[in-house]
């Protein structure tokens, strides 16, 4: 089962007929410092770029929805009641400086549990389609593990992989592995909201006018 942090509500109604692209954010390592599992909301350490980044994102009318494995939870290492809280709380330092997160969903589970939210699989992803009426192939995954940019690809974002947390690490000893690259390798958050908002990958940045004829190739 699906568990998300943020206080239930009625799916948006559908304004216009097309579904809409949106930004997806891995939390520890993109938006946050990584620091294994985050066990403690002192541990909660936000990169000195989230919050302008996010905030241009929000400015081009880009939904913005974090997605984040939190097995520690299931894993016993801490309470969900302390992802809720930290959920919280990066919501309203974001705030302060006038960014918006939408929506944050989280799988609490370890790969035993067999559920279909822990990344790589796109259960998050699907869920938040549904929820917010998004179009995931106009839409955009960036994260610093290529399990998450995976996910990304398994259903038709556009990625982008940052050297930030494990980004790095990943990128120099595993990319060889990989069998589908990233469409993109940046520095960090900032660059990839600057890729995004250049490039416009899938029409991202193109709302209700958007035609059908700007959809991404599979
Ligand atoms: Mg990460
Ligand atoms: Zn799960």
């Amino acid at each position: 089962m699906l568990k998300k942090s943020s206080p239930c509500r009625a799916p948006k109604k559908k304004q216009s007929d097309q579904p809409r692209p949106a930004v997806f954010l891995d939390r520890d390592g993109t938006i946050v410092e990584e620091k294994g599992y985050a066990n403690h909301i002192s541990r909660l350490e936000i990169f000195p770029y989230s919050a302008r980044s996010i905030r241009r994102l929000n400015r081009a009318g880009l939904p913005v929805i974090v997605v984040t494995n939190q097995s520690g939870i299931a894993r016993d290492f801490f309470p969900e009641s302390l992802v809720v809280q930290i959920h919280k709380t990066l919501k309203q330092q974001l705030a302060r400086a006038g960014a918006r997160i939408d929506d944050f969903y989280y799988c609490p589970h370890i790969r035993d549990d067999q559920c279909d939210c822990r990344k790589p699989l796109p259960g998050m992803l699907n869920r938040a389609a549904h929820e917010h009426h998004l179009d995931l192939t106009r839409s955009v995954v960036v994260s610093d593990r290529f399990d998450d940019i995976h996910m990304g690809q398994q259903v038709g974002c556009y990625t982008i992989l940052v050297l930030t947390g494990y980004g790095a690490g990943e990128h120099q000893w595993h990319r060889k592995k990989w069998e589908r690259q990233p469409d993109h390798v940046v520095k960090n958050l900032e660059e990839a909201v600057k890729m995004i908002l250049k490039h416009q990958p899938h029409g991202t940045a193109v709302t209700k006018t958007t035609k059908k004829i700007r959809k991404a190739q599979p």
